[in-house]
């Protein structure tokens, strides 16, 4: 049997497109060492919004990578996690009816957002009701955003989707969701989603109007699931398997058989994670039938191809491509044009794709050979570094050594 190359082989290593985690609180980690692990982007999901829009700002000049943020937890008044020690004062914003959920979405947009965030916990403190939750969702998408859940307690997944929660920030674990729901959502969206970005040719989503253009991600893209849930599969135990792991892995194996969008997260910042790829969150997803390519596509969530698969595609769902921001950064490296397309990630054949005028910034490297089992690949890509294309493509390029020798994640 041929193995399959992904990415494009260079002299000591791998190039693929930036990986994203897309569920850190970068308030708590020494978020510098990000890039030099892998991470080229993150979704931060939950933390003050003038911090986080500081991170946002300052990113490209303080050794940060991309950030995108949610700002404030929006959760009813003494709601999860408004009393969690690691939540600072101005994280939690808490609302108790349509008019302040309205006034708390456009106060988080106002510093920056690129999404907001909603807490439906309810094994910790009260809830937002029905009417409530409805207006965050409703204002958010009138604005052009979209809305992650964390989504926590018996019923509250299905609570979220039937509100028009846009991403779950957890893979659901609190209980084996019934096949139906998994179905629902893992659905494509019920609008056509190919509106183009035509400064970076990226596709957005549908019905999302962004006043002004404004440079927000958007976290979901064609062709996408109706709902689309970040893994953050290790932080149940950490290395240690533990029964909400067990039920997250199912849960994602049977959304992902379906057609579901499961984009790599890892809740940086809760519990002993490693600061950069997580070799752990790869290898549940690897349990949860994620193969090469799979893996690859949840870790470049946000700079995948913007290419989309044919309609008449049988292809089994797990293929489904997220990505798709329209962020004018780093996420905009336009890989397929930047790499050879005999090296495609998907399948090793061309899609075509026209190269872009955006600037390719960042790319990852993966050092060493590509391995040729699949159950050592989650060990070879938590090896990875995130460089600069115009250093990788200069001739005499030297690989940066010990990049696969991590103090943190043994
Ligand atoms: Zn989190």
């Amino acid at each position: 049997m041929t193995r399959r190359v992904i990415g494009r082989v260079v002299e000591g290593g791998t190039l693929l497109p930036p990986f994203t985690d897309a569920h850190v609180h970068l308030g708590l980690v020494d978020a510098t060492a990000l890039l030099p692990h892998g991470i080229a982007a993150v979704h931060d999901l939950g933390w003050v919004p003038d911090v986080a829009a500081t991170w946002a700002r300052d990113a490209e000049y303080s050794g940060l990578p991309e950030v995108a943020f949610a700002g404030a937890f929006l959760t009813a008044p003494g709601g999860y996690p408004s009393d969690r020690s690691w939540a600072p004062h101005g994280s939690v914003a808490e609302v108790s009816s349509p008019d302040q959920a309205v006034a708390a979405v456009d106060r988080q947009l106002a510093a920056g957002a690129s999404f907001v965030k909603v807490a439906l916990n309810s094994e910790a403190g009260p809830l937002p009701d029905d009417v409530t939750l409805a207006a965050i969702v409703a204002r958010a998408h009138e604005r052009g955003r979209d809305v992650v859940a964390h989504a926590e307690g018996p019923g509250q997944v299905a609570r979220a989707f039937e509100a028009g929660v846009d991403r779950l920030a957890h893979a659901p674990f609190s209980e084996r969701l019934p096949d139906d729901l998994i179905l629902a959502m893992a659905r494509p969206g019920p609008h056509p989603r190919a509106e183009h970005d035509a400064a970076c040719g990226r596709a957005r989503p549908e019905g999302r109007n962004a006043p002004g253009n404004d440079p927000q991600v958007v976290i979901g893209t064609v062709p996408v699931s109706r709902t689309t849930w970040v893994s953050t599969l290790d932080i149940h135990g950490w290395g240690t398997p533990t029964p909400a792991q067990d039920v997250a892995i199912d849960n994602v194996r049977r959304f992902a058989a379906a057609g579901g969008t499961v984009v790599y997260g890892t809740d940086l910042g809760n519990g002993p994670l490693p600061v950069g790829v997580n070799e752990r969150e790869l290898r549940a997803l690897t349990a949860a039938g994620f193969g090469p390519e799979a893996l690859v596509r949840a870790l470049t969530s946000t700079t995948s191809s913007n290419s989309t698969r044919p309609a008449n595609s049988t292809r089994p769902a797990a293929s489904t491509r997220p990505a798709g921001s329209t962020r004018p950064a780093a996420s905009t490296l336009p890989v397929t044009s930047a790499l050879p397309a005999e090296h495609d990630l998907e399948d090793g054949t061309s899609r075509g794709t026209t190269a872009r005028s955006c600037s390719a910034e960042r790319v990852t490297f993966v050092p060493g050979a590509q391995p040729d089992d699949p159950d050592d690949l989650p060990r070879w890509l938590a090896g990875a570094s995130t460089l600069h294309l115009d250093d990788v493509l200069r001739p005499g390029f030297t690989p940066p050594s010990g990049t696969t020798t991590r103090k943190d994640q043994p």
